[in-house]
Parts: structure tokens; C-alpha cells; sequence
């Protein structure tokens, strides 16, 4: 059966080859009121809307940041949220050609009978929800499906609910004018080798893109978010070009050529081991058929958070924190990234056990 064309087809081409424009990425600032909460509290700061609204005019108004970035991913809080002077972020982004996204997921629950995986939420309504964002501006959506490495993990069951779920998403999304980026991510937890990640993360996108098959996804009109390929949390680190070798042949394997961009989860890394996978992978000479970008969340933002610590004064350097991590991962995007953007806060290891986007 071939793929749904719609109404939005032409328009979801569109918007998902521009936001894999080799140079940009996407920052991924939809971290839900409880997560956000979290990464008040490391600093200190109440998690209220004025605070939240605050870190996120920081990101949005940062002086020439925006350039290295074609999409920023929101909340839906954020999306109707407006800087201090009154004036909606959605403008802000559109000015500056930075496309709004959206998640429209509502985390995950674990699946009865298995150990501890899971499936994601968020299928109430999500139609309407899809239309009433785009009126407000959004173009993409994000939805979020996570499956682990165990002993017996991930188990058939979670590979196919998992696929499914992303796969019936992916089509509302398509049917509502939203660019759905897939994201499948295998976590990093556990003790197990690269090699065992690579086979994982090669069995979960080919379900994944069968899935999207049977559901008549337009694949021109996705972008994947996938891991990256790496040991285990509990493992001895391999170096970046190992990690992109793997990665890269890990989607090479999976990936049809008609997707126009895969945009990395940072996972739990620091900031600079981020940017070095995703250079050293875009320095492979191999034939990549699509763009290979970042759709960061921890890994763009947290020196920014650890500069600005909820204070006014710091504003300014928590923008330079900033714009330093975007203008090295847009170089990494073009492997081209030469280091020396890491201070000491761009190396601190972000991982978090079992974590809950
Ligand atoms: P991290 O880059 O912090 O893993 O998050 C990206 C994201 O949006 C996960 O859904």
C-alpha cells in the first residue's frame, strides 16, 4: 500500500527538508511541567510559570543562537507563552525561520507483565489537539516511545506497541499538517556493549519502519529521532568514532533514503560528548543518504541552566553559554566541529538513571 497523500503533503515535504537543513538543528524545550520542574530544582529555582517563562525567553532571545537552529521543540504551555514585552515566542521562532514544534505525547506507562517497559500515552483527542497547535503556529510534533536493554529486553510486545503507537501517531500527525518526528529511544541504562545497543537499535527501526509502512506514513514528511549507538551506562566509554561507526550502519541498515533528516536525542551525555558522536559520525565517509542533526535537550541546555541559576544578572552569560553550544553542534552537523567549546560545565555527564523525559 503506498503512502497517505493528503492535503498537507506538500507542505510536510516542505517543513521536514527544512528543518534538516544541513547547519541547523533543533533545540528540544518541551520538557513537561513536572521535568522542567526538575531542572529548576537543581538550580534552586521554583518551579512556577514566571520561572519557566523566564528560562525560556533566555533560550528563545538569545542573541544570534537562533540561526543554528531550524526548529525548537515546546510544551504546550510554551507554545501560547509570550516574552516579558508581550510578544509571543511562536513569532519570535518565525522571524528568525526557526520552525514551532510541539509534543503532543503524554509520557509513558508500563506495560502489565513485563519488566518495567513501557508505552507512551497521548492518543486521546490527539486529532483535535494536532489542529488547535497548528492554528497556533506549530508545524512538527514529537512524541516519545523508550524501550531498554535488559536480560529479556525489549520483549517482542514493547517492540511492536511501541512501533505501532509511533507508527499511529505519525498519520494523525500527517492528517493534521504537523511534520511527526518519531522518536524510538533505547535507553542508555545497563551493563550491556556497544555491539548489543547496535543489534537492539537495528531490530526497534526496522519495526518501527514497517510499522510506519502499514500505516501509510509519507516518510518524505518525518524526521527520526533516534539514540545514538553507544555501551551501556554501566560499560567502559568508546571513542566517538566508534560510536558514529556503529550508529551510522545501525541506520544505514533501517533507514529509507526517502526520510530527510535524523535528529539525535542527546540521552543523558554531556554536552561535548554529544557534539564530538555527532561530528565524528558526519566526518564518515559513507553514503548518508540523509541529514544527520541534533534535536538536543540536556545537551544544549545545561550550562545555559547552571550559568543563568534563576538570576536576572547572569542572563547575558547564560546566552554566550548558549549560543556556544548551538554554534558547535551546528558545526558538528557538518563535521566540522574542531573542540575547545567545552568549559568545565559542558563536560559534566547529564545521565539519570531510568529517566523520565
Ligand atoms: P535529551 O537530548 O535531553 O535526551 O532530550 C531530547 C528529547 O526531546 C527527548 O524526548
Amino acid at each position: 500500500m503506498s503512502a497517505f497523500v493528503g492535503k498537507y503533503a506538500e507542505e510536510l515535504i516542505k517543513n521536514a527538508n527544512y528543518i534538516a537543513t544541513p547547519g541547523k538543528g533543533i533545540l528540544a524545550a518541551d520538557e513537561s511541567t513536572g521535568t522542567i520542574g526538575k531542572r529548576l530544582s537543581s538550580i534552586n529555582v521554583e518551579n512556577i510559570e514566571s520561572n519557566r517563562q523566564a528560562l525560556r525567553e533566555l533560550l528563545f532571545t538569545s542573541p544570534n543562537a537562533l540561526s543554528c537552529l531550524s526548529g525548537v521543540i515546546l510544551f504546550e504551555e510554551t507554545l501560547y507563552q509570550k516574552t516579558s514585552d508581550g510578544k509571543p515566542f511562536v513569532e519570535i521562532l518565525e522571524e528568525n525561520n526557526v520552525i514551532p514544534g510541539i509534543k503532543v505525547d503524554k509520557g509513558t506507562v508500563e506495560i502489565a507483565g513485563t519488566n518495567g517497559e513501557t508505552t507512551t500515552q497521548g492518543f486521546d483527542s490527539l486529532g483535535a489537539r494536532c489542529q488547535q497547535y497548528y492554528k497556533a503556529g506549530a508545524r512538527f510534533a514529537k512524541w516519545r516511545a523508550v524501550l531498554k536493554i535488559g536480560p529479556n529486553e525489549p520483549s517482542e510486545l514493547a517492540i511492536q506497541q511501541n512501533a505501532q503507537g509511533l507508527a499511529r501517531y505519525a498519520i494523525i500527525c500527517q492528517e493534521n499538517g504537523l511534520v511527526p518526528i518519531v522518536e524510538p529511544e533505547v535507553l542508555t541504562d545497563g551493563p550491556h556493549d556497544i555491539k548489543k545497543c547496535a543489534a537492539v537499535t537495528e531490530t526497534v527501526l526496522a519495526a518501527v519502519y514497517k510499522a510506519l509502512n502499514d500505516h501509510h506514513v509519507l516518510l518524505e514528511g518525518t524526521l527520526l529521532k533516534p539514540n545514538m549507538v553507544t555501551p551501556g551506562s554501566d560499560s567502559p566509554k568508546v571513542a566517538p568514532e566508534v560510536i558514529a561507526q556503529y550508529t551510522v550502519t545501525a541506520l544505514r541498515r533501517t533507514v529509507p533514503p526517502a526520510v530527510p533528516g535524523i535528529v539525535f536525542l542527546s540521552g543523558g551525555q554531556s554536552e561535548e560528548e554529544a557534539t564530538q558522536n555527532l561530528d565524528a559520525m558526519n566526518k564518515l565517509e559513507v553514503l548518508k543518504p540523509w541529514t544527520l542533526s541534533f534535536s538536543f535537550g540536556r545537551a544544549l541546555q545545561q550550562s545555559t541552566l547552571k550559568t543563568w541559576a534563576g538570576k536576572k544578572a547572569n542572563v547575558g552569560k547564560a546566552q554566550e553559554a548558549f549560543l556556544s553550544r548551538c554554534k558547535a553542534n551546528s558545526e558538528a552537523t557538518l563535521g566540522k566541529y574542531s573542540g575547545g567549546s567545552a568549559g568545565g560545565l559542558a563536560s559534566e555527564s547529564l545521565f539519570v538513571k531510568g529517566y523520565k523525559y
